[in-house]
């Protein structure tokens, strides 16, 4: 089986990336390949694992990502930097065992006509304005909802709920749930300007429409990366077609993982 490891630059991932590949390179039938992996491990932290989603983005169908975290436990890292033996032997014993979960399309058109954008987000996008408010008209399936204005819009996956789309209020939503969550940022409520003001959540078979008054100050994010400085006509997002694929060799119950991420051990304090 063919692996890639994608470590980040802290000292203790690049100790635990270069043991990973010394115990690959030993074990029969497993043999590390950079460029055509069948499972990339990631080593950090769930920032380092969109990094890696990313760098390879154009073989997501045919590969199974696995995450060892160096820090704390996140969101899409299963293993401790003290279980690399371990890793190693489900490695051996890997039967193609997996788990997989939703990602956003985004399609973005220019103001200068130029060709549309593609793009694929794990966490979320964001669409932002760096000085004054975002001003865009919100439609969803087509047809007009809102007229936004405020800080921003935050559209997520179910993977990605946890991350910024809760700090800006949204729900933490399973990723049992093939849907996408559009949070508000600080939005303006007058007269002119109204927003429904909660998270709405949207089905696969719908989308979401951004058409924002074109400003060379606005900016969309998607997960690490971003597009500024060229104006935006319109924004559209939807559930992707693909999915990131989990190689399955244990497995943490979502609502645990939240637990330990947001409530930790006051749990146990009496
Ligand atoms: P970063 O700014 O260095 O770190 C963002 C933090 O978000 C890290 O602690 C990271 O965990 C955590 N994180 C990433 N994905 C998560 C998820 N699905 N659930 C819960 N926590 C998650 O940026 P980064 O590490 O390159 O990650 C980019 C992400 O940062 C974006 O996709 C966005 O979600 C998030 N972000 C959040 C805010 C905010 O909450 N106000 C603002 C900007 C960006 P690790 O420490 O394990 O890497």
């Amino acid at each position: 089986m063919k692996i890639a490891i994608y470590s980040n630059d802290g000292e203790t991932s690049s100790r635990i990336a270069s043991e990973l590949s010394k115990e690959i390179e030993k074990a029969k039938d497993l043999e590390i390949d950079e460029l055509n992996p069948e499972i990339v491990i990631s080593v950090g932290g769930d920032g380092t694992l969109l990094s890696a989603f990313h760098h390879y983005d154009d073989l997501t169908d045919k590969i199974r990502f696995v995450g060892i975290h160096t820090g704390h436990l996140g969101f899409y890292t299963d293993w401790r930097d003290t279980e690399v033996t371990q890793l190693v032997e489900s490695l051996k014993r890997d039967n193609g065992q997996s788990v997989s979960y939703p990602l956003l399309d985004i399609e973005v058109d220019y103001a200068d006509g130029g060709l549309p954008d593609y793009m694929i987000a794990l966490n979320e996008a964001t669409f932002k304005k760096l000085f004054g408010t975002m001003v865009a008209k919100v439609y969803i399936k087509g047809e007009l909802f809102e007229n936004f204005r405020g800080d921003g819009l935050c559209i997520s996956t179910p993977t990605g709920s946890t991350a910024y789309n809760k700090s800006v209020g949204g729900a933490i939503i399973s990723p049992k749930f093939n849907s996408i969550q559009v949070a508000e940022m600080a939005s303006i409520n007058n007269r002119v300007f109204r927003t429904i003001g909660s998270p709405i959540i949207i089905p696969p078979t719908e989308s979401i429409t951004i058409v924002p008054e074109v400003s060379l100050h606005n900016v969309l994010t998607y997960d690490q990366l971003l597009i500024k400085d060229r104006p935006i006509k319109s924004i559209k997002f939807k559930i992707s077609k693909r999915r990131i694929y989990f190689a399955k060799y244990r497995h943490t119950h979502f609502w645990q993982r939240v637990s330990n991420s947001f409530i930790g051990d006051t749990l146990n304090d009496d």
